[in-house]
């Protein structure tokens, strides 16, 4: 239980991937992050995920902040970058293995990448990637050493409850989902491993005393590891704040294959700051849905409330678009 944390600064984070730039999704969640940090005085730090992916451009992070900054957000402190927190996370294995629950192991055919992403996270339907009890070797090492292409945790076989302040009550159970999931992995081409998302993320919240995570409910079987790896470094569990996922009209999350939804793109086109979050405003019941009107960052920060944000996934569809390159004010305002 978070108790010796709740003695410092409550302190939230906003932790891009930067994979791509920030897209429409992603703004949502961070507005949603900052109206509750900042009506709730929580501290926020800006953590950049870059661990995710081989091949991090320096510009993609710049460009994330300077995206950030340009919507009103701010943060306290200096930026982290995962990659830079190899330490803690060396620090994090030792501290696992003395505790036999983790251990070396090949590397499956379906696991090519440097880490487990969130989007590319086994879950369920992935049995072929599932590795379990059985496979485990017969005798657990008490030490880590970075020489294997992956270490796993050996996870139990338990149901683990936790209550998100804004999805409720929630029930997963990683040993039937994924497994023995991987918290460590060599990289392409390289002789050291490094931290997968799991262990880095609970690692490097800790270390910035984060007491509140908000993120998208795509992470919420994730959620079951991380409070496992917690459980077994000693770790408070922060509360969780899983929001709804932006999607296309064919159902699947927000992503490339819906057409350019990235920030910087409608920013080049002239889109004003104002008109994204009012389209936001919109998307997280601060307006009616259909009812988009340019806001200020601090009115939508007065207005929001979990309680008038929807449990139901948001559709991004033509109207939004046309409303944001603001044709609807072109055309009369009829659509
Ligand atoms: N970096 C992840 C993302 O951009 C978020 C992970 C997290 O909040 O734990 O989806």
């Amino acid at each position: 239980m978070p108790a010796s944390l709740s003695l410092g600064v409550p302190t939230t984070r906003l932790a891009p991937s930067p994979t791509g730039a920030l897209h429409l999704g992603n703004v949502r969640t961070f507005l949603i992050t900052w109206a509750l940090a900042r009506r709730l005085g929580w501290r926020i730090v800006l953590r950049i995920e870059d661990l995710d992916t081989p091949r991090v451009k320096p510009q993609t992070i710049a460009l994330t902040e300077d995206l950030l900054t340009w919507l009103g957000l701010a943060w306290e402190g200096e930026v982290v970058l995962q990659s830079r927190m190899r330490d803690a996370h060396v620090l994090a294995m030792q501290q696992l293995a003395s505790r036999s629950c983790v251990f070396p192991s090949p590397k499956l055919r379906s696991e090519g990448l440097a880490t487990e992403t969130p989007q590319s996270a086994p879950n369920e339907g992935a049995h072929e990637m599932r590795f379990g009890p059985e496979l485990r070797p017969p005798t657990r090492p008490s030490e880590f050493a970075d020489d294997a292409p992956t270490w796993r945790f050996a996870t139990p076989n338990e149901t683990i409850e936790f209550t998100d302040l804004f999805a409720g009550p929630q029930r997963v159970c990683p040993a039937s989902t994924v497994g023995d999931f991987v918290v460590w992995s060599r990289r392409e081409g390289s002789p050291l491993g490094q931290a997968a998302y799991q262990l880095a993320v609970v690692v490097d919240d800790a270390a910035a005393g984060v007491t509140h995570v908000v993120r998208g409910n795509d992470l919420i079987d994730s959620t079951g590891r991380q409070l496992l790896l917690l459980r077994e470094l000693g770790l408070p569990a922060p509360a969780y704040v899983h929001v709804p996922l932006v999607r296309g009209s064919d159902g699947k999350r927000l992503a490339k294959r819906h057409g350019d939804t990235r920030l910087d793109a409608y920013r080049a086109r002239g889109v004003r700051a104002e008109r994204v979050v009012g389209l936001m405003a919109a998307w997280c019941g601060v307006l009616p849905r259909e009812q988009p009107q340019e806001m200020a960052l601090a009115e939508f920060v007065e207005r929001f409330s979990l309680a008038t944000l929807s449990q139901e996934d948001v559709v991004y569809g033509p109207q939004d678009e046309a409303w944001l390159l603001g044709e609807s004010q072109r055309s009369g305002g009829t659509r």
